[in-house]
């Protein structure tokens, strides 16, 4: 009998995001991928939400990490896990340059061993030998990772879409996938379900090249600006060879966009003549025709380039009736307002604005429904996982691999947290080790859903303080109470309506005094049920009432 190997699950099955997972044979691990995800409206001030490690740190840790490429939701985590543990970090040049940078910036740098890894490469990672593969994706240098474990070949498909025409020519590594598929075979398959509800295929990052080489050389003496994700490179580099064959000079702006500009060149990902390119502080002397700049913001991010500019807040640049504005990405889902107040205020300032609702200036990097099938053809799995994506997408890559032929009992759906096991038996759950969400709001980890429901509640109602001050032996009020109240209603009213909760409670509190009631917590509800009330009757409003009981 051959060790069972087991694959925990600490985030990205059931969200886009936070993707993270341990394999594990014989008490050594391996950790594949450490991501993070970014906070919605839904959690206001949340900066980011993190893989709940509790179950790894108290179970002994990992021996290495296998980074697949540079997202965000692969790489973001790293910082925090290695502020408690120490292992060598496994990945492709580019993707260990952005992880070099956020955990210099973390102080970190010396907690790791990063260890690059090429196209083809055998490696050991903790307790398994890896074989890295190229992989399509909107970034350069992702990995498909084979593991061999005693349990066969674990492949995991990274983040992919089949670009059968990339922009640097490296192909997703389909025939080598085949050969394993013939020798040993893959065992178990956990593969990218992020566009497993879509149909067809997605288009070739080239295409979208072919559309900015037109759209960008009809622009005649209009300046342009193109927003774009800033680890997508060859967009970048797309863009950038559009506007060098209009004969246009550009400068980058964003940090992000300008410390990836730069990787990217460094390591030969990114060719563009040095004459090309200038420093956002030395366009001067250029026409508006002759400018092209590639920015931040895209997304709609706070203090980003793009917002900047569209909130006139821009150093660099003032938006006018002379500039296009392209915005060659798609919003990720809960960022859709944030991209819709950017484009408005640029349109405002004058702006053209283009977008993918009106131009294809912009491809998935994740393969739609006929990707996926060419994958599961052509790795003919034993066991099936769909990992990455909303449960519905997970759901969706299910059904495809059935309705490729994959009996229903291989095909496994798991959730967040979910522990498999494979063993010469097969494959099954073998439990849950938690999954929760671990909120980043300034530290970690002392932000529960209670803060968040509370800031919820004060962010819709805003909040009514009321001070009381009584002499329980006595049996009397010290003084009128005080009142502190925010987001609750406008100046005038709100004198008003504040008497009106400071005569209410006062009454209630003598009555109650005067009637033998000594009790502190018992005032205090009184307190609270009677500032309620009034609020209610007078606003019609549920403000957060928080009364402050105090004994002289
Ligand atoms: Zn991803
Ligand atoms: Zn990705």
């Amino acid at each position: 009998m051959a060790a069972p190997v087991a694959v925990t699950f600490l985030g990205g099955l059931g969200e886009i995001g936070r993707n993270c997972a341990v394999l594990e044979t014989a008490g050594r691990r391996v950790l594949l991928d450490c991501g993070r995800m970014f906070a919605g409206d839904d959690l206001p001030g949340v900066d980011s939400v993190l893989p709940d490690f509790e179950w790894l740190l108290d179970s002994g840790g990992v021996e290495a990490c296998v980074a697949t490429h540079a997202h965000e939701d692969h790489i973001g985590a790293l910082p925090h896990l290695l502020e408690h543990l120490s292992f060598p970090v496994y990945g492709s040049a580019f993707t260990l340059g952005l992880v070099r940078h956020k955990l210099s910036e973390a102080g970190l740098l010396d907690r790791v061993e990063l260890r690059e890894v090429r196209d083809g490469d055998c490696f050991r990672a903790g307790p398994f030998q890896c074989e890295a593969m190229p992989v399509t994706h909107s970034v350069p240098g992702g990995l498909i990772t084979a593991f061999s474990t005693p349990q066969g070949v674990i492949l995991h498909s990274s983040d992919f879409k089949l670009d059968l025409t990339p922009v640097d020519g490296r192909r997703t590594a389909l025939s080598r996938i085949g050969a394993l598929a013939d020798d040993p075979g893959v065992r178990l398959l956990l593969a990218d379900s992020t566009n497993a509800d879509a149909p067809g295929s997605s288009r070739s990052e080239r295409d979208v090249g072919e559309v900015l080489h037109d759209v960008i050389g009809r622009q005649g003496g209009r300046r342009v600006i193109v927003g774009a994700f800033a680890s997508h490179i060859h967009r970048i580099q797309q863009v950038m060879d559009a506007a060098v064959a209009s004969g246009r000079t550009v400068a980058t702006l964003g940090l992000s966009m300008q410390r990836n500009v730069g990787l990217a060149r460094e390591l030969n990902l990114l060719r563009v003549p040095d004459r090309a390119l200038r420093d956002i502080t030395d366009l001067e002397g250029l026409d508006s025709g002759q400018v092209l700049i590639v920015c931040t913001g895209s997304q709609g991010e706070p203090r980003a380039a793009l917002t900047q500019m569209a909130e006139g807040t821009s150093k660099w640049v003032e938006i006018g009736t002379t500039d296009t504005v392209i915005f060659s990405s798609h919003p990720i889902p809960g960022n859709e307002a944030a991209v819709g107040a950017v484009r408005n205020g640029l349109a405002r300032r004058g702006a053209q604005v283009l977008h993918t609702g009106n131009l294809d200036v912009h491809t998935s990097g994740h393969g739609k429904q006929q990707e996926l099938k060419v994958l599961h053809s052509v790795a003919s799995p034993e066991w099936f996982v769909p990992v990455h994506g909303e449960y519905a997408h997970l759901v969706a890559h299910a059904g495809l691999a059935r309705d490729m032929g994959m009996p229903d009992e291989r095909v496994v759906l798991c959730s967040d947290g979910d522990r498999i096991e494979l063993t010469d038996d097969g494959l099954r759950r073998v439990g849950s080790v938690g999954g929760e969400h671990v909120y980043v709001d300034g530290t970690v980890g002392d932000l529960g859903s209670r803060v968040l429901d509370e800031r919820r509640k004060l962010g819709a109602d805003g909040f009514v303080t009321v001070v009381v001050c009584v002499d329980l032996e006595r049996g009397v009020l010290v003084s009128s109470p005080q009142i502190v109240s925010r987001g609750w209603v406008e100046q005038p009213a709100l004198v008003g309506h504040e008497a009106a909760v400071v005569d209410a409670v006062e009454t209630e509190v003598r009555r109650a005094l005067a009637g033998g009631d000594r009790d502190l917590g018992a005032l205090e509800d009184l307190v609270m049920r009677t500032a309620r009330r009034t609020s209610r009757e007078r606003t019609r409003r549920r403000p957060v009432i928080v009364p402050v009981m105090t004994e002289a």
